[in-house]
Order: structure tokens, then C-alpha cells, then sequence
């Protein structure tokens, strides 16, 4: 997939743009404060694979806390780099903190929301130097919800001069645009370099993403694609795959953030794992085999297929971190899990290794297929111990050092 070519910003120990792969962010929602809570949150959105996050820095005791959550995480062996949320009082924070300022990897800056009108020139200003002094990147992430008022009343004044006026909705992804290309260019001649320069420009419609990124894509910076406000649940997800999939097919965005409003029960890390499934499911990163399974009819005889399905997931899902040390290249293999004769053994030969489950009325056996060919057939109760052990010797025998 052709990306777009643009300096390679780095953020602590990760680096993103041309040549580099997409990486997954995500952000806590816990009060920043709370070192342990954060800390925790942290290390676990980090275990799921989330290659950078951000937490808020609203105020004096979250800005106190950030060196304190950066150490505890370093007592546990995690160096994921953290970014740091401003709004309102960054420049105030950043200049009072310099411990926090140090212990961030990034900040990010709202364009919409540096201070008052008159001073957010000079605030801005503030934080860029801030950045140029502990030698930080920034992210310039505007967000159509806190939008820089002056700036859109001027584009509003140019439009209506206009002979065929745009709809004041044009206009105001216009502004998002114009905002942060702006604050990128201030940023520049303050002297920040381009290479410590991420932009994103957040709309909460598909749609809107698209028009909005297509635009600023033509710039040189790195880009964090996300679209805002998802939502909750199947609408967050279904929301942020049609938003960012496109783009992500066409080369734009180098670091992806899904932001999902977790159901009481769901992690946060879910928003790391949705991120993660988009991006495998374009091919534009391996991160683990995948399952790809039937979805089930009046032809399956049980739940069992489904459920060797998520067993034979959840295994996957478990055995990558020791796997993805010992067997590089065991994140592109491929499992089909079928559940009768119709399309299984097809669908199987077409995966590294696929079974074939008995429909309803079907002899009670399994056939497993592996690089297209019949392997085995399993029967008995315990089908589904035997695919995972022979799932196992498979790894290790394709991908250990041994192997092909
Ligand atoms: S493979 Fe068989 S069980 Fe699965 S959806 Fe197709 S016909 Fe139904």
C-alpha cells in the first residue's frame, strides 16, 4: 500500500511516518491524578498493544502525577510513551512542570482550545517552545467540537463574499483544516521542526473524515487518523472502521486511534483491539493469525463450531506473546474454523490450517487441512484439544528456527 511521503516524527522509542508501520494509540479515562488507577490503565492498554498513549494533563495535581505514572510503569518494564493532553492550561502547566514536561513523550495542543482569543497566539507559542526545549514532538490536533471561533468567523466572512457561497457545514470543515495547517506553519517559524510535527483534524462522520483528510493529506506532515465520538459499542466500531478504512486503503494516516465510549463491562482496551483489527483486517499490519470462521446456518448441529472458534481465538490470543518471540512470522498464519461440509473443506484449504466440522446429518468426524492438503481427520469428544495441540506442533514446525 503506497503511504505518503513525509519525515519521520519519533515519540519516545516509536517512530511513525513514510517507511514506518501504522501504529496504535489509544488514551486513558481514568483521573490523571489517581497515579495507581493510571498507571494500571496504562500498562494495560500497553499489554494489548497500544504503541503510545495519551493521558489528560487538566490541572496541577494531574501535571504532579505524570512523572510518578511514568516511574511506575518503568518499575514494571513498560516504556510505552506517553502523551500528554492539553486544553486551556498547557502553556501554564508546561512552563510550572518541568518534571512532567520531561516525562512526556508528546503534547498535544488544540488549536481551539490554547486560552483566550488574545492571548492563543502567545500560548500557543508557549508550548512550542516548551517542546523545543525537552526536545518533544507535538501533535496539532484539532477537533470540530472546540473549534477556533475567530478563525472560522473569518473564513465565514470570505465565504459569504464568495459568488456561490459554501454551506456554513463546508465551511466549518474548511476551518478545521485551515486551523491546524495554520498552527503547524506558527509552529514551524516559532522553530519547531517538521520532523516534531503530527497533525489530526477530528470529525465525528465517516464522511466528513474522509473530505477532511483527503485535504490535509496533501500536506507533508504525519497524520493521526480517529474519528471523535464514535459512540458505544457495534455503533463505535461499525463507525470508526467506515471512517478510517478508506483512508487507511488510500495511504493516509500513520498512527491510529479508535476512540470507543466503553459499555460498563467492555476494558478500555477494546479501543487498542478494534484499532489493531482494522488495520490487520486492510493488510496494512500482521499483529496475529487470524480465525476466519462460517457464520453458521440451519446446516450446523451445535454451537460447537462456535465455540471451537473462540476457543481456538482465545488460544491464538494467548499463545502470541510467547509465540511472537520464538516464531517470527506466526502473525500472518492463517485458521479457518468451518462448521459442515458445504463450504468447510474448501474454506480450509484456502487457510495454513482449517478443520471441517459435520454439519447437522454429517458423519461425526473432522477433517483438518493444512497448506491445502488433507491432514488429519479428528472425532470424539475432545475435537477440540486435539486441533489446538495440532495447531501447536504446527507453529513450531513452520515457524520455529527449524522451520520452512
Ligand atoms: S459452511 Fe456450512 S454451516 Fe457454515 S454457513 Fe456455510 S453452509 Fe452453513
Amino acid at each position: 500500500m503506497k503511504r505518503r511521503q513525509t519525515p519521520t516524527v519519533t515519540v519516545g522509542s516509536v517512530s511513525m511516518g513514510y517507511g514506518w508501520p501504522v501504529r496504535v494509540q489509544s488514551m486513558t479515562n481514568t483521573n490523571t491524578a489517581d497515579v495507581t488507577a493510571s498507571a494500571a490503565q496504562v500498562a494495560e492498554l500497553a499489554q494489548a498493544g497500544s504503541e503510545l498513549v495519551r493521558l489528560t494533563v487538566d490541572g496541577e495535581e494531574a501535571a504532579r502525577a505524570i512523572p510518578e505514572i511514568r516511574e511506575k510503569l518503568r518499575q514494571q518494564g513498560i516504556e510505552v510513551p506517553l502523551v500528554g493532553d492539553f486544553h486551556f492550561n498547557g502553556h501554564v502547566l508546561l512552563e510550572n512542570h518541568p518534571q512532567m514536561a520531561r516525562s512526556l513523550d508528546k503534547y498535544r495542543i488544540n488549536p481551539g482550545t490554547v486560552g483566550g482569543l488574545a492571548r492563543a497566539d502567545d500560548n500557543f507559542r508557549t508550548m512550542i517552545e516548551a517542546a523545543m526545549r525537552y526536545g518533544k514532538p507535538v501533535r496539532i490536533g484539532g477537533n470540530w467540537g472546540s473549534l477556533d471561533q475567530s478563525l472560522l468567523a473569518e473564513i465565514m466572512d470570505a465565504n459569504s463574499r464568495r459568488r456561490r457561497p459554501k454551506s456554513s457545514h463546508e465551511v466549518l470543515l474548511e476551518t478545521l483544516v485551515a486551523s491546524v495547517l495554520r498552527s503547524a506553519e506558527l509552529a514551524e517559524k516559532i522553530g519547531l521542526p517538521r520532523d516534531k510535527i503530527v497533525l489530526s483534524a477530528k470529525v465525528s462522520s465517516p464522511r466528513d473524515l474522509w473530505s477532511v483528510y483527503r485535504r490535509l493529506a496533501e500536506s507533508p506532515y504525519v497524520l493521526h487518523l480517529g474519528l471523535t465520538e464514535a459512540g458505544m459499542g457495534d455503533r463505535g466500531v461499525v463507525f470508526s472502521t467506515a471512517a478510517t478504512a478508506p483512508l487507511l486503503s488510500e495511504g493516509i494516516g500513520d498512527t491510529l486511534r479508535v476512540s470507543l465510549t466503553p459499555l460498563p463491562a467492555d476494558s478500555r482496551a477494546r479501543e487498542v483491539e478494534v484499532a489493531r483489527e482494522i488495520l490487520q483486517s486492510l493488510g496494512v499490519r500482521r499483529f496475529a493469525p487470524s480465525v476466519s470462521a462460517c457464520p453458521g446456518c440451519g446446516r450446523t448441529s451445535s454451537a460447537f463450531f462456535q465455540e471451537l472458534a473462540e476457543q481456538v481465538s482465545r488460544f491464538l490470543a494467548l499463545r502470541m506473546s510467547e509465540w511472537q518471540k520464538l516464531y517470527p512470522g506466526v502473525e500472518d498464519m492463517k485458521v479457518a474454523v468451518m462448521g459442515c461440509v458445504v463450504n468447510g473443506p474448501g474454506e480450509s484449504k484456502h487457510a495454513d490450517v482449517g478443520i471441517s466440522l459435520p454439519g447437522r446429518g454429517e458423519e461425526p468426524k473432522a477433517p483438518v487441512f493444512i497448506e491445502g492438503q488433507h491432514y488429519t481427520t479428528l472425532s470424539g469428544a475432545d475435537v477440540a484439544a486435539q486441533f489446538i495441540s495440532l495447531l501447536e506442533d504446527y507453529v513450531k514446525r513452520r515457524y520455529g528456527a527449524a522451520g520452512g
